[in-house]
């Protein structure tokens, strides 16, 4: 309707600038459904666990002359309470990683340290299901970004390879250099034995707030934002993300990176660029 409207007021300019203007329109619906749809998932993670919250203090308040199931209640509060933080820091990470220009602070980054944060942040989660963590080949590598953007993106790989995994498996973290025409490029792979992703979720995984099992996403205090801040961040930055996975045996998510001399140079060719 609204577009044809403007097709017939234009259309003496010209059938090119008609289809420019139906395409931009059509352009504008898209992205305006999409934030639609970002906001009602949005409302929707935030109720659950308010509305868990609510129900929790009535049933606390109704079981006052019983302590114990006060305890009870008390920690199931402490479990919302906690998604409901990991939700809203997750929306500050992933409005920050859309909205910052990553580059604007580059620096070479260090890929030891980040594969070290990266392992530090999940070692509690690992230690109590007796998963093995293992780096390798970050020596005297570099890359060239925003190191808490990078340090975000690579915990968010780790921390799914820890909790996608059952206990007493093994995840790996491998780095190597890679020559690509347009410079070297830093490859970073998680890769852990867990539940695997089919070939059809793999499309959609990083979807925001898309998530294979939701109620295992939830349980693992998982808010289903983490693969789109990893895509947003890796995008930015230059470099792409790619997964690989067999059900049932486990998946490889790999980063690419610039690396930090390579990025310099291009930078020191392209001044008006930095
Ligand atoms: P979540 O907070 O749910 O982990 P993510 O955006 O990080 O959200 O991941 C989206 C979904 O992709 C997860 O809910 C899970 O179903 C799937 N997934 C991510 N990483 C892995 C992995 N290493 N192994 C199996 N499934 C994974």
């Amino acid at each position: 309707g609204e577009a044809l409207a403007v097709s017939a007021r234009v259309a003496p300019l010209g059938s090119r600038l008609v289809l420019l203007l139906v395409e931009d329109l059509t352009e504008a619906r898209r992205i305006e459904a999409v934030r639609r749809d970002f906001v009602a998932n949005v409302s929707h993670e935030l109720k659950t666990p308010v509305g868990a919250l609510s129900l929790l203090s009535e049933a606390v308040m109704d079981a006052s002359d019983d302590p114990e199931a006060v305890q009870r209640f008390a920690g199931r509060m402490q479990i919302e309470a906690t998604r409901l933080t990991n939700l809203v820091q997750e929306l500050i990470d992933l409005s920050r990683v859309q909205n910052d220009d990553p580059l604007e602070d580059a620096e070479p980054v260090r890929v030891d340290e980040l594969v070290a944060e990266a392992i530090d942040r999940c070692r509690h989660q690992a230690g109590t299901k007796q998963i093995t963590m293992a780096a390798g080949g970050t020596a005297d590598l570099h890359v060239w970004g925003n190191r808490g953007q990078l340090a975000a993106a690579l915990g968010n790989l780790v921390e799914n390879a820890v909790n996608y995994s059952p206990a007493r498996t093994r995840v790996g973290i491998a780095a190597r250099r890679v020559s690509v025409s347009g410079g070297d490029m830093i490859e970073l792979a998680v890769t852990d034995q867990g539940i695997g992703i089919t070939d059809k979720d793999k499309e959609r995984i990083f979807e925001r707030f898309y998530r294979v099992d939701p109620a295992r996403s939830r349980a693992t205090g998982g808010t289903g934002l983490g693969l789109a801040i990893v895509k947003h961040v890796v995008a930015s930055h230059g470099g792409e993300v790619t997964v690989w996975s067999a059900e049932g045996q486990g998946s490889t998510f790999t980063l690419r990176l610039p690396e930090a001399g390579a990025a310099r140079d291009r930078a020191q060719q392209h001044p008006d660029l930095d």
